[in-house]
């Protein structure tokens, strides 16, 4: 099984929303947040702005992407982009490798932990910085310290990086994450990492699978004990935990492309249809 930041995030949360999402696959038909079409249009700008920073660190001049048609909060996002990130990006020297929308796995007991990472500009020897844009609201820093990924994607780093750095596996100290929002350009969080923080996730990690392998099969798990975690989850009516989804902008986190359910379809077992 491929565990990823958001599944694990979901195990977290809530074990069910797990248990329903990934061992079931149970689709259910409810909106994350209210107004559904606002949040969709919301979902879809949250990854056109993904695309376009992917290409632009991928050396696509600026002044093309800047020609684009950007409907709000795009365009908005996009100027906070050019304004902030770029001065940021020219101000850490030479030489910077830029590695956009790359993906690491490595093993850890029976799983395989996978991160997409947004950006990864690496200074061979020196030092590598994991970027990773938010469009979403900015949360408090606690509470960001505390996601799944904030740990993570350093952990990772750390194990399965090496080829990013002539082979030599990234000391803790080497590596720090930085989140840049979208609705707070100028707020960028930093975290730099450690051993110390590296042997504290590796026991984070380790507990949380040894915890996914122990899950009783057969039996619909309990439901999240704190109803917060059932706000922005399609799954509320199965729980009855209302019916309502609420407001998308009170929803810290835009929903990333890998946090949609990877629905499996068998085109094998789909029957023609006859006229
Ligand atoms: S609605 Fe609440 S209890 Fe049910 S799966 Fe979602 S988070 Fe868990």
């Amino acid at each position: 099984m491929i565990l990823s930041q958001s599944s694990l995030q979901d195990f977290v949360d809530c074990e069910r929303r797990f248990q329903l999402r990934y061992l079931l696959r149970v689709a259910w038909p409810a909106p994350q947040a209210e107004p559904q079409l606002e949040h969709e249009r919301r979902m879809k700008q949250g990854i056109l702005f993904h695309r376009l920073a992917h290409q632009r660190m991928l050396g696509i001049p600026s002044e093309k992407l800047d020609a684009m048609q950007m409907e709000p909060p795009l365009d908005r996002w996009w100027r906070a982009h050019s304004r902030t990130f770029l001065p940021f990006l020219a101000s850490l020297g030479e030489p910077l490798y830029r590695y956009p929308e790359i993906t690491l796995m490595g093993k850890m007991g029976q799983f395989r932990l996978m991160a997409r990472y947004d950006l990864l500009l690496v200074q061979p020897g020196e030092r590598v910085l994991i970027v990773d844009w938010k469009t979403g609201r900015r949360p408090r820093r606690p509470r960001m310290a505390q996601r799944v990924q904030t740990r993570l994607y350093p952990f990772l780093l750390a194990q399965s990086g090496a080829f990013l750095n002539a082979g030599r596996p990234w000391e803790a100290e080497q590596i720090e994450m930085l989140y840049w929002f979208a609705e707070a350009p100028t707020e960028s969080m930093r975290f730099p990492y450690s051993a110390a923080a590296r042997e504290d996730d590796r026991q984070y990690l380790n507990a949380l699978l040894e915890r996914i392998a122990a899950l009783p099969t057969g039996e619909l798990l309990p439901p999240a004990e704190d109803e917060r975690a059932c706000r922005f989850c399609v799954y509320r009516s199965l729980c009855a935990r209302g019916i309502s989804a609420a407001p998308f902008a009170e929803r810290e986190e835009e929903a990333a492309p890998e946090e949609a359910p990877a629905w499996e379809v068998d085109f094998d077992a789909i029957e023609p249809v006859a006229f």
